[in-house]
């Protein structure tokens, strides 16, 4: 998979990489970040501009984006626009993206990008949740994370991301390692027994517990999906 990051803060962006599984993404994953100033136009190197309207704050300019984007030179699988009035970010739309070859994240900036680039450029939009962040840099590391942490050969062990909350439509099995006894506190019997028949059965039971607590919402979706 190869992914492209258009950005304001290119240095920022490339620092915070490390705290992502991009560290880890190795063969197979290419990654290259984008300085959106490197093309603009003018001695300023000018990337944002006044509202029509006269409303306050700037807005990212359409032409270094187009440019930006046209030099690529390929035509990628999704230009993914990072926006808090997107879709929302869901491991089921991580899974999606992990099986494309090539992405495109456009991190805006001030209050948003011309929105020329939303109705041409961008196939789609993400949201990383309901609240505004300052730019669409910190999202564009969420969708990163979640979508490369996906294609095997990135974690350690494939099946720990399969087993992950939301992956099935429910919440993720309580996690436990040694000791098996920690100031009185035991790990549960079940998952010493050695017995994987039974762990399952435990973990499973376990997981519709919580999901049904803590997410009613995810439950209710979950519960008509077995029952259909
Ligand atoms: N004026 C925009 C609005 O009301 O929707 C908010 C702009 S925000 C201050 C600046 C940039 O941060 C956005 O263009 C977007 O790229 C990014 N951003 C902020 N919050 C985000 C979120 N929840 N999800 C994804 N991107 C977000």
């Amino acid at each position: 998979m190869r992914i492209d990051v258009v950005t304001a803060l290119p240095n920022q962006l490339k620092k915070a990489l490390d705290l992502t599984v991009v560290r880890r993404a190795g063969k197979g994953i290419e990654l290259h970040v984008h300085d959106l100033r490197r093309y603009a136009e003018g001695q300023h190197q000018q990337i944002d501009d006044y509202p029509y309207g006269g409303n306050a704050g700037m807005v990212l300019k359409p032409e270094p984006v187009f440019r930006c984007i046209e030099a690529l030179n390929s035509s990628p699988d999704e230009v993914i626009y990072l926006s808090p009035d997107g879709e929302h970010l869901t491991q089921s739309l991580a899974n999606t993206l992990s099986l494309k070859k090539h992405l495109v994240l456009l991190a805006g900036h001030y209050k948003g990008v011309d929105h020329r680039v939303r109705e041409t450029l961008v196939t789609r939009e993400i949201s990383v949740g309901d609240y505004v962040l300052s730019g669409g840099e910190l999202p564009a590391l969420l969708v990163m994370d979640a979508v490369l942490r996906l294609i095997p050969g990135v974690l350690g062990d494939a099946q720990s991301a399969l087993e992950d909350s939301f992956q099935d439509g429910l919440l993720g099995a309580p996690e436990y390692t040694r000791p098996a006894s920690f100031r009185g506190l035991e790990v549960p019997e079940v998952l010493r027994s050695g017995n994987h028949h039974k762990i399952a059965e435990w973990r499973d039971q376990i997981r519709q517990q919580r999901t049904r607590e803590r997410r009613p919402d995810l439950w209710q979706q979950y519960a008509a999906q077995v029952q259909a």
